[in-house]
């Protein structure tokens, strides 16, 4: 009964096409789910070897993210800088228009008063 079962699975050839499997991330490697090992990720997962997949994973990670959030406050700051200059640009160009535009019309008076 037994070997029946397990012959009626290992002929079915897609069976073995659609073996379920995992892949690694930490690893980069795939682990087959045999259909009586189920256990075979948690073997993997507690190899040396994945532990230490995963331990440097981790600090990679954290270094990047690390490395992301001081880029970011960087990059924050320079954007706050920039948006502060423009600011200051927009308001002095306002300024000077402002200026401009009544120094233009007080010019244009002065001239009117001058040809009277
Ligand atoms: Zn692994």
């Amino acid at each position: 009964m037994c070997i029946n079962f397990f012959v009626f699975f290992f002929i079915r050839a897609d069976y073995w096409k659609s073996q379920p499997r995992k892949f690694c991330q930490y690893c980069k490697c795939w682990i087959h789910i045999y259909f009586q090992c189920l256990q075979s990720i948690e073997f993997h997962e507690r190899g040396k070897n994945h532990k230490e997949n995963v331990a440097a994973k981790i600090s990679e990670i954290k270094k990047k993210s690390v490395d992301k959030a001081k880029q970011e406050r960087r990059m924050c700051k320079q954007f706050a800088a920039m948006e502060e200059a423009a600011m200051k640009a927009y308001e002095e160009d306002l300024k000077r228009m402002e200026m401009e535009a009544r120094g233009g019309r007080s010019n244009e008076e002065e001239e009117e008063g001058d040809t009277f």
